[in-house]
């Protein structure tokens, strides 16, 4: 695995790799039981996993903050507006465009989805040799084994599933436990996003219409690596796509 953080500027000038992989975390309320830094844990793990089973990715640092404005109103939610995260990729990716021929984008935060794909889009109309790849969690079965996982409806936010990673990855910062669980409330939400602010829908900040609760480290192991999976497949095959469109 490659990260640029322990690299020297020779090394990665020097560097065959031409691939480059950039996460995107968030600094966003995970409601009761989960720290605010949960979608940059889990994003710094799903980066390092998957670079590891691509030796030449370069992993670039990880951007703490990103697009939450639908979790202000909740304090410790730190938020870029849009159009500023659009301008802080055009910049990280303008840097390393004249050596990368991929950069790939990871974000585990559901928020950024709309703008990521904007990016992705408008980037690649105006760049012809190097190209930016969101990689896709969501077109795939993810949902599918997370659901069958969680018995039922997947956690849209702060819930089972996310709980359940939380256990696996970072114990220490779970508040969840057994004897908490009666005081618990759902909410029953089919559709939260881009209808306003989580907390004027969700006072204690978790949206997860699963009435059961279901939190086991397990499970959230499984989860992260149906995600890990899924992450590895993706970039594998875009590298593959270019590798065919070089020798035809
Ligand atoms: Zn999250």
């Amino acid at each position: 695995m490659k990260k640029l953080d322990n690299m020297t500027t020779f090394e990665v000038a020097k560097s065959s790799s031409k691939l480059f992989l950039l996460p995107i975390g968030s600094t966003e309320q995970h409601g009761p039981y989960l720290p605010l830094g949960t979608d940059t844990f889990v994003t710094d793990y799903l980066s390092e996993q998957i670079a590891k089973q691509i030796p030449n990715l370069i992993q670039l640092p990880t951007l703490n903050y990103s697009c939450a404005n639908e979790h202000l109103g909740f304090a410790g939610t730190l938020t870029l507006n849009p159009q500023t995260l659009m301008q802080i990729l055009t910049d990280l990716c303008r840097s390393v465009a004249d050596y990368s021929d991929k950069i790939f984008l990871l974000s585990f935060h559901g928020g950024n989805k709309l703008v990521l794909q904007l990016f992705e889009a408008e980037w690649n109309y105006t760049h012809k040799k190097s190209k930016v790849y969101l990689v896709d969690f969501t077109s795939n079965q993810t949902d599918l084994i997370e659901a069958k996982l969680l018995k039922g409806k997947v956690d849209k936010h702060a819930g089972n599933g996310e709980i359940s990673i939380g256990k696996y990855l970072f114990p220490k910062n779970v508040k969840f436990e057994k004897t908490n669980e009666k005081d618990k409330k759902k909410i029953i939400l089919s559709k939260v996003f881009n209808r306003g602010k989580i907390i004027d829908y969700s006072s204690i900040g978790i949206i997860d219409s699963n009435p059961m609760w279901i939190v086991s480290p397990k499970v959230g192991k499984k989860i992260l690596y149906s995600y890990i999976d899924q992450g590895v497949k993706f970039i594998k095959n875009e590298i593959s796509i270019q590798k065919k469109g070089e020798s035809s």
